[in-house]
């Protein structure tokens, strides 16, 4: 099952969507570049007991 989460770049505001992997641990926490601007964004996922995933970003 493919799960997917959004979150708003906070760079250059586009809304970017990102595949996550529940699997990879209730609580994550990664870099990733925004697609759009390339510039680098700190992801935060936590899934809740439902597998439902919250994302929070900041700027590296
Ligand atoms: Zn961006």
């Amino acid at each position: 099952m493919e799960t997917e989460g959004i979150y708003l770049c906070p760079h250059c505001g586009e809304e970017i969507v990102v595949p996550l992997d529940p699997c990879a641990g209730r609580e994550q926490r990664y870099t990733e570049d925004c697609p759009v601007c390339c510039s680098p964004n700190v992801i935060s996922v936590t899934f809740d007991e439902d597998g439902e995933p919250s994302l929070s970003v900041e700027r590296e």
